[in-house]
């Protein structure tokens, strides 16, 4: 069903509001790592309104490698970031780590995002296949793309056809970046499927002074969109700072990623 064999026509996903996902448009989404605080939110969406961008990332379930870090927010997290998004015109796009988090995030949502550690979680996959909202799809840590076409496959199955693909690098023997930003899988996720993708730099490479070239690089490799992360102090960040923009460097990004779009 994600196949190009199967559908022809490119799938453009609309989140209402002039926003939508897909072929035809470049799509921004940038945001912290995780939801901090009433302040942060507030700051980053003043930058995203001031540059045009209209999806703001931001974990509030934060999958974490130690049970000792940050874990985020949780719901509570979650209210505040809609009812402040919603009155600055901003749509979401957050992780559900859990099947039982998908009913209580559900009214909160614009996007819910599927999280590299979770890609093969087929018991989440069927319970989002039965939402009415879009979902992106994180490619696994050591996923292949067959395996995150499969993915896709049980979502889309399961009766719910909003999908975004997201490439945000694989695990490899390399140890220079936090993940190998796998260019590849774009171009021919593009040919095997109808579906929007994705490329996120900062978990792709890791490292902040690299996140905008390897940006540039995806859309050239025709991305439909990039998901980046961005605070306004990174190296106060309650996660992943060593990979996150500041709002200069967010700001220069957004104006290159327009410009590299328009050339193609
Ligand atoms: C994230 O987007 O902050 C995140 C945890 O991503 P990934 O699942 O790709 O590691
Ligand atoms: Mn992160």
């Amino acid at each position: 069903l994600v196949s190009r064999k199967w559908r022809v026509r490119p799938t453009v996903l609309d989140l209402g509001d002039g926003v939508r996902i897909g072929e035809g448009t470049l799509t921004l989404a940038a945001g912290p790592c995780s939801i901090e605080s009433e302040g942060q939110m507030e700051s980053i969406m003043q930058h995203l309104v001031d540059n045009d961008v209209r999806i703001m990332r931001g974990g509030v379930y934060k999958p974490r490698s130690s049970p000792y870090s940050f874990r985020g927010l949780g719901m509570e997290g979650l209210k505040l970031f809609h009812q402040m998004a919603r009155t600055r015109g901003i749509k979401i796009i957050t992780e559900v780590m859990q099947v039982s988090q998908v009913e209580e995030m559900h009214d909160y949502v614009d996007v819910f995002q599927v999280g590299a550690r979770n890609t093969q979680n087929f018991n989440l996959l069927d319970a989002l296949g039965g939402v009415d909202k879009p979902v992106m799809i994180k490619r696994g840590i050591s996923g292949t793309l067959e395996e995150l076409l499969s993915s896709a496959e049980y979502v889309f199955s399961g009766g719910n056809e909003k999908l975004i693909l997201c490439e945000r690098g694989i695990r490899t023997f390399e140890t220079a970046s936090r993940n190998t930003l796998d260019l590849n899988a774009v171009p021919i996720l593009k040919e095997k499927t109808h579906l929007p993708v994705i490329v996120d730099p900062s978990h792709g490479i890791g490292l902040r002074e690299h996140v905008a070239p390897m940006a540039l690089a995806g859309i050239m490799a025709g991305a439909d969109g990039i998901i980046y992360e961005a605070h306004e102090t990174p190296e106060k960040a309650a996660s992943d700072g060593a990979q996150t923009l500041n709002f200069d460097e967010s700001a220069r990004l957004i104006r290159n990623l327009r410009r590299v779009y328009a050339l193609r």
